[in-house]
């Protein structure tokens, strides 16, 4: 098992396959959701790109798991910019972690919700 890439990532109820594995030269990972989810990462990256590549990947399924039909552009924009919050606020993700994991675990906000169907608690659309 790679820290990066789990075997497995849960998504509300869609459980997401991941792994490393050698790509096409130029190609640092792919994914798909149809017939089911899979992510895969090239296996010669390092630490930096395979992670930034995995919250590529995630993007992509998160845009064809809630039809919001993402360009490549704008899964480009987003991981480049959730990656530079992550890096420049190192205690950000530790922190929202934490109080996500104490809210879930209070109110299991998520328990039930198809991710298909968008959020589960109307409050947080917009
Ligand atoms: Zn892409």
């Amino acid at each position: 098992m790679n820290e990066i890439v789990p075997p497995e990532i849960q998504l509300g109820a869609i459980t997401i396959r991941a792994g490393m594995s050698r790509m096409e030269d130029g190609t640092f990972g792919d994914s798909q959701f149809h017939p089911s989810a899979v992510i895969r990462i090239d296996d010669r990256l390092d630490p930096s790109s395979a992670a930034m590549t995995m919250i590529h990947e995630l993007l992509h399924v998160i845009s064809d798991t809630w039809h919001l039909d993402l360009t490549e552009r704008q899964v480009c924009c987003l991981e480049q910019a959730i990656s530079m919050v992550m890096y420049q606020n190192p205690r950000l993700m530790p922190s929202l972690q934490n109080a996500i994991r104490r809210t879930t675990m209070a109110q299991d906000p998520f328990v039930g919700s198809n991710p298909a169907d968008g959020p589960s608690d109307p409050s947080r659309r917009s």
